[in-house]
């Protein structure tokens, strides 16, 4: 029991608003948008800047508190809240400020990514983020960071150029190629594990528009879509990325859609490329479009509301044989829930595997095909079904996969699991946990554990 006179005082000296139990606006703050998850922190710091940061990280210390840190809330496993510890909520820190000339951006953690590439855009400038608008840019960074820029410009976290991180022990520390250069190492792909990201600064690009959308076929013809696909996908440019997979449309029809976007410069040229895509097959529907860079961002939007029950199984591929396009094939459109996309790829090239594994703390540079099983359904009623369908779709899978899976599509699923998230970067991560977090403060997340010192 922490004296209330102590947690009043912490409340009183941080510039955010501070929420605790029965206080108003406490329930949706700890809402996050998998509804799968229902923790009750002690407290939720609603930051203002990087010294309540501190005050959080110190105060949590003092008291040993444990902690979560909330980005934008995606996190499938809902590692940003806890069961009675402190919140450090950095979604009130939204500040960002582009630097043309420089072509750069410092940005502060809780921008989702909607609000910062609407930012970015305005100097018709962008860098590689996710596809839904309403994932937070520092969890989807830290981690990694899939999207439509990868195969030309890498993922987001190659891209990041500083950043600034409060440690375990109070400290903040700026973290660059010149500063700090091991822990720049390592929150590039680490998570949460070595500190709380207060700001981080990118290289932009010139983007937009773009051609985009997607390319619908009716269920039954996944085989065939992904022999395309397979053949399709060895020719890209790096300025085109493909994901698809089986998803239900909202008047039930089942489909299997493949997305894609070209980001170069000439749309003529994009449309040529496009071309043998849209064609194929006669698909059912084709979405796809010259549109805005921001349209683009938002085009799943709508496909992934608040409020949902969510549960991932995710590993890359070790190639898309024969016998793995047959087995897909044969879940495809299978699940029990409307609301799945299920199983699903995204296509790996260009930029992004030509960045040594060494580079940063992300490791899996070297497959053309990431696969997952994105279970979502509305009735907590349905989630037994539901989680065992996706794992045996999973299991009939295995064959096919590596062990290796993107942290930030891993559910909840234990420490060998979050071990080959960071695959071959991990004993590096434990020698930096070691450094920056000896005592394992920051443990909400796919947990790098640090080494207990030796025995005297
Ligand atoms: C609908 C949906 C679409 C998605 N699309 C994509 C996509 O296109 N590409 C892609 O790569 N991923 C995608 N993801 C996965 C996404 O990258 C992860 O869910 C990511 O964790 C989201 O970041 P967040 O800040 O919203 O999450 P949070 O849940 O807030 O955080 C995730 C983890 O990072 C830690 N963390 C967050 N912020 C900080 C910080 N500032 N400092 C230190 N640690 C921090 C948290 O403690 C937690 O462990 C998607 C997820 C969802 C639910």
């Amino acid at each position: 029991m922490i004296p209330q006179s102590a947690v009043q005082k912490f409340r009183d000296s941080i510039r955010g608003q501070s929420l605790c139990p029965g206080d108003q606006g406490y329930d949706s703050a700890r809402t996050i948008p998998n509804a799968m998850i229902n923790r009750r922190p002690a407290m939720i710091a609603r930051c203002a800047g990087a010294a309540d940061v501190i005050a959080c990280v110190l105060f949590a210390r003092e008291h040993d508190l444990l902690v979560s840190i909330r980005g934008g809330g995606h996190s499938v496993a809902g590692k940003s809240v806890c069961d009675d510890g402190l919140m450090i909520d950095l979604s009130a820190m939204k500040g960002i400020r582009v630097d043309p000339a420089r072509r750069t951006v410092r940005a502060e953690t809780g921008l989702k990514l909607g609000e910062f590439d609407r930012e970015t855009q305005a100097f018709g400038l962008a860098t590689t983020l996710g596809v839904v608008p309403t994932t937070g840019i520092s969890g989807l960074t830290l981690g990694g960071g899939f999207g439509n820029l990868m195969a030309k410009h890498g993922l987001a976290l190659d891209n990041v150029i500083g950043v600034d991180v409060v440690t375990a022990d109070g400290r903040l520390l700026t973290a660059n190629a010149r500063e700090n250069e091991d822990l720049f190492w390592g929150v590039r792909g680490s998570g949460g594990n070595l500190g709380v990201a207060t700001s981080l600064e990118y290289r932009l690009h010139e983007v937009g528009p773009v051609l985009g959308g997607a390319v619908l076929y009716p269920v039954a013809k996944t085989k065939e879509v992904l022999h395309f696909c397979r053949e399709f996908a060895e020719g890209l440019p790096d300025e085109v990325v493909i994901q698809g997979g089986a998803f239900s449309l909202p008047d039930g029809t089942q489909v299997f859609g493949v997305a894609a976007c070209y980001c170069g410069s000439s749309l003529s040229a994009g449309e040529r490329i496009l071309h043998p895509l849209r064609k194929f097959g006669s698909p059912m529907a084709d979405m796809i479009s010259a549109m805005s860079y921001v349209q683009m961002q938002s085009f799943f939007e709508a496909f992934f509301p608040p409020g949902r029950h969510t549960y991932v199984k995710s590993n890359f591929l070790q190639a898309l044989s024969d016998e793995a396009i047959e087995t897909i094939a044969q879940w495809a459109g299978k699940s029990p829930s409307p609301y799945s996309f299920a199983p699903f790829f995204e296509h790996w090239h260009g930029a992004v595997r030509r960045v040594a594994v060494s580079e940063s703390a992300f490791p899996h540079r070297q497959h053309s095909w990431n696969l997952f099983a994105w279970s979502v359904w509305i009735d907590p009623d349905d989630s037994e079904k539901n989680i065992r369908w996706t794992r045996e779709c999973w299991e009939a899978l295995r064959p096919f996969l590596v062990g290796g899976a993107y942290v930030n599509y891993v559910s909840d699923e234990g420490e060998a699991v979050a071990r080959s998230a960071y695959g071959a970067n991990y004993d590096r991560l434990v020698a930096l946990k070691n450094k920056y977090d000896p005592t394992n403060f920051f443990r909400m997340n796919h947990n790098i554990k640090p080494m207990a010192p030796a025995a005297a």
